[in-house]
């Protein structure tokens, strides 16, 4: 069964979608820590990013480097930090969270964002690639 991410990846699931090449998709977190809390998946269906052969795996990290220093240009924050969770959707994802405080990095603190501005967000972000 597809997972969660590819459904979203087709279109089967709506997202604020961030970027997209031929085999990486990068799309905000709906329950984000943090405004512009994004996440960059390959397209490639592999649960464990651990588990993605070399070549995917450096890819996907160039992809996340790119989206991150879109981030920074038009997020207010300190720094992006980058984290590898995987414990609720088996499809390699990397978490890339504008920070300003270590709050920001804990998944404990959650952020209310509106439908709007999902969506500018997502614009701003995909602008300044
Ligand atoms: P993890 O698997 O790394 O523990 O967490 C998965 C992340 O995916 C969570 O931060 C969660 O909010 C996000 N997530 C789960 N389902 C969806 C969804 O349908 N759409 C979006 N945009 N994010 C999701």
């Amino acid at each position: 069964m597809a997972s969660i991410f590819s459904k979203i990846i087709s279109g089967e699931i709506p997202c604020y979608k961030v970027a997209e090449t031929d085999d990486f998709f990068a799309f905000l977190d709906i329950n984000p820590n943090a405004k512009g809390h994004t996440l960059c998946i390959p397209k490639k269906e592999v649960d464990k990013i651990f588990d993605m052969d070399d070549e995917l795996y450096l890819r996907l990290m160039k992809f996340s480097k790119e989206v991150a220093t879109a981030i920074e240009k038009v997020v207010p924050c300190k720094r992006v930090g980058m984290t590898v969770i995987g414990l609720e959707v088996p499809h390699a994802h990397v978490h890339l969270i504008p920070l300003n405080t270590m709050e920001d990095a804990r998944f404990l603190q959650k952020t209310n964002v509106s439908k709007d501005e999902f969506q500018e967000l997502a614009k701003a972000i995909n602008s300044a690639l």
